[in-house]
């Protein structure tokens, strides 16, 4: 029985949230998948009602599923919250107990939404799918430090089993995909990343089939703008792919549509936005990120590949009638090619088109 807890969250969470989660039901039931779908209440909701952003009920509950599906938290409301219990705080909470080390960000340009990208269309053209494996546990967001008033440090440190348990990650994603993965590192520089490069090198050799390069990040960074199309799988630390994969994310235009997998003990799905109070209780906002998050729960933690593709067939052809939520639409519709007419839909009208290219 696959158990699988459902966090909406604040903000365009539940909205988004329901739409997705109608699309996962289906592609589980259609593959004939035994589960049992979970609520919670988890951050600003769960402070309003509990006083903590994670109960400890909740969280008990998660340590008994199989995967989080998270929709997004935090809002005004709870801006001047006491900082120990404030929505995002939840957010650190839940990836430590689910002991997530790996955070997948995949950033795509879809063929219909190209002028959304800031970059060239000539570089556009050569088409952009690459995916961010990025070690999150550990690093110089967790070495130890020291903050003085005349001088400061901070410690980039890693072990082997933290590096060979990442590197694992960037293989067996990059099997899943074009089959090429580079370590971007600073491996000129930093002793931590030379020992990178050499675990690198000794767990190439389990994976033949997959092609390998390795690229120091300020170069990567250049690269990711003016050849995207260059990379398929990259794999790096926590501090270089938390600034990539936000490089790699603006470059695809659509914030809206981004998803994420965080894989650990027990892996977390979600859009890699946030719970946008603009637009919260319109039903304008784009559930893509999050339904494309649903998608990467089947490829990533239940190992079906089938449906992961169908849900991102059926978005790929919703975008190609020309449908678009309204933060997708305003930035593509000067660029209407080909005669091509853009429609205007809410939240729900593109969930269940995408449904009905399903079904
Ligand atoms: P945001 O991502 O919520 O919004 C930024 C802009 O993008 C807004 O204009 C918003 O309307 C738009 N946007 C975001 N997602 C969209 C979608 N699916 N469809 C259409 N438009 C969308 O970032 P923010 O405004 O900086 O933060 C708002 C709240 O979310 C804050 O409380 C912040 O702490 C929290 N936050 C949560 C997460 C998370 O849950 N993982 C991540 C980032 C921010």
């Amino acid at each position: 029985m696959f158990k699988l807890i459902y966090a909406p969250g604040d903000g365009i969470g539940p909205e988004i949230g329901d739409v997705a989660l109608k699309i996962l039901r289906f592609e589980l039931d259609k593959y004939g998948v035994e589960y049992k779908i979970i609520p919670i209440l988890f951050g600003g909701v769960s402070i309003d009602k509990f006083g903590v952003p994670l109960s400890d009920d909740a969280l008990s509950l998660i340590k008994n599923s199989d995967a989080v599906l998270l929709g997004s938290v935090g809002g005004p409301k709870w801006d001047n919250a006491d900082p120990s219990v404030r929505p995002e705080k939840g957010l650190l909470a839940l990836r430590k107990e689910c002991e997530a080390y790996a955070n997948y960000r995949p950033a795509k340009i879809y063929g219909p939404l190209k002028d959304a990208s800031p970059l060239k269309r000539s570089i556009i053209d050569r088409g952009v799918d690459i995916m961010i494996v990025r070690e999150l546990s550990g690093g110089i967001y967790f070495g130890k430090r020291s903050e003085g008033e005349d001088e400061a440090f901070d410690t980039e440190y890693y072990s082997r089993p933290e590096i060979e348990r990442i590197v694992k990650a960037g293989f067996e994603c990059a099997m899943k995909r074009g089959k090429k993965l580079c370590l971007v590192d600073k491996a000129n520089v930093l002793a931590s990343s030379r020992l990178w490069r050499k675990i690198f090198g000794e767990i190439s050799s389990d994976y033949p089939k997959v092609e390998t390069s390795s690229m120091y990040v300020d170069n990567a960074a250049m690269q990711l703008s003016s050849a995207p199309y260059k990379f398929d799988t990259i794999v790096t630390s926590n501090l270089f792919g938390d600034i990539l994969s936000d490089e790699a994310a603006v470059i695809t235009g659509s914030i809206g549509m981004l998803p994420s997998a965080s894989i650990g003990k027990i892996d977390i799905f979600e859009p890699i936005h946030g719970s946008a109070p603009d637009i919260a209780g319109k039903n304008i906002a784009n559930p893509i990120g999050m339904i494309l998050s649903a998608a990467m729960l089947f490829r990533y933690n239940l190992n079906m590949s089938g449906p992961a593709d169908e849900i991102e067939k059926a978005v790929d052809r919703v975008l190609n009638k020309g449908l678009r939520t309204a933060d997708i639409y305003d930035r593509s519709a000067e660029a209407e090619t080909a005669g091509k007419t853009l429609v205007k839909v809410s939240t729900t009208e593109i969930g269940e088109a995408i449904l009905n290219e399903l079904e």
